[in-house]
């Protein structure tokens, strides 16, 4: 099985396709934009390129050998390195880095078995020193097959947050700063902001827009067999991603992941904002002791739950939600008098709970001293101004 050719984006494959034959390509590039738009596939189809023996102004032949492989992630000159969870009985770095190896293969043969396949679960993953050298390594050496290497490393930030990150990230580094000749470097981040600057500095920066979601609906009707009305609603649920689109696909009878997780959020602001207190103790007991780092998507709910809340109070529709939700929203918003300006400061406390996630705090706490926060912020103003006089 091969992956699907990227989807949208015309103008930008275009333009690189250009960069290409033109031989303007920078050798270092960071592909950044929203979570699930596509900076991976985008980057696998940028390294097909690269590889490709025949490229034409419209990108790469999809007929050679080079592009065969390619498509297939089994070309010996493209290497994809992403974010895994720590391999278990690896105690030692010689240990780690193997297990490391063998995880990374793995995950690309369930890849090239189920292309359309997206894991979300609360694993924390990173992106380790073993690979960075490892890395650093392949590229010392000569090419397999073509004319270059083409190394892509994905989520990149999340060489960031971890013990010796900075080790791993000055790996990277060094590599940025002197790129074997041949060698294309490409970085993608849904989170720039949180790489080393640099990183970001020796890197050309490329900006990978949202689709439209009439072009998302098509995309899942023609890939996923969705019906007409499931493939809008998931379309509009997707904010213009593919990826995230994914999440939302029932598996059976279950919800998607994502389904799942946007629902979490909004039991969660519903327990922070309800008449009883009590309910976000019981909500924030709902949470293991550990595993913070794995916090990332349901705190990207919970903002997006805000924002609707904000809408709400302006007297707007939420954005994408199925109608028992709007009423939720209405409900809370009548119950507290939310007013949109006190939305923001809300939001903050996300934020500066999304870092302490960071640092491996314990999630109850946290989820409980977030729910409080919010609680505060958009339900007890009138008290906790009280309180603060
Ligand atoms: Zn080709």
């Amino acid at each position: 099985m091969t992956l699907h050719a990227h989807w949208g984006h015309a103008s930008l494959l275009r333009a690189l396709a250009r960069a290409r034959s033109e031989d303007s390509l920078p050798a270092a590039l960071l592909i950044h934009g929203m979570k699930g738009v596509g900076k991976q596939h985008l980057a696998l189809w940028l390294a097909k390129l690269l590889l490709c023996e025949a490229p034409t102004e419209a990108g790469p032949c999809d007929e050679c050998h080079s592009c065969h492989l390619a498509g297939k992630l089994e070309h010996p000159d493209l290497h994809w390195y992403f974010p895994l969870s720590r391999p278990k009985k690896a105690n030692t770095p010689e240990k780690l880095a193997v297990a490391l190896e063998e995880a990374r293969g793995e995950a690309l043969a369930e890849l090239r078995a189920k292309p359309l396949q997206v894991t979300f679960d609360n694993e924390p993953r990173s992106l380790y020193l073993a690979a960075a050298r490892s890395l650093r390594k392949k590229a010392q050496r000569r090419p397999s097959m073509g004319p270059c290497q083409v190394f892509i490393i994905a989520e990149a930030e999340s060489l960031a947050p971890q013990e010796s990150s900075s080790e791993a990230a000055n790996a990277l580094l060094k590599l940025l700063e002197e790129p074997p000749a041949g060698t294309t470097l490409i970085l993608t981040s849904a989170e720039p902001g949180r790489l080393l600057p640099t990183i970001r500095s020796r890197t050309t920066k490329l900006h990978v827009p949202p689709l439209t979601v009439a072009e998302v609906t098509e995309f899942l009707a023609s890939h996923t067999g969705l019906g007409d009305d499931e493939a809008s609603r998931v379309g509009r649920l997707s904010k213009g991603a593919i990826g995230r689109a994914l999440g939302f696909l029932r598996e059976g009878e279950e919800p998607g992941p994502l389904e799942e997780i946007r629902a979490h959020a909004l039991r969660l602001l519903s327990a922070a904002l309800a008449k009883e207190p009590e309910d976000a103790i019981q909500a924030s007991m709902t949470f293991k002791p550990v595993g913070a780092r794995g916090l990332g998507d349901l705190f990207n709910f919970l903002e997006e739950g805000l924002a609707d809340l904000a809408r709400t109070a302006s007297g707007l529709p939420p954005e994408a939600g199925p109608m028992d939700e709007e009423r939720f929203f209405e409900e809370v918003v009548q119950r507290w008098g939310i007013q949109p300006a006190w939305v923001p400061s809300a939001m903050r406390k996300v934020d500066e709970a999304r870092a302490l996630a960071a640092g491996n705090v314990n999630p109850q706490l946290l989820i409980f001293g977030l729910l409080h926060d919010l609680r505060k912020e958009l339900a007890n103003r009138d008290l906790s101004n009280r309180e603060g006089t």
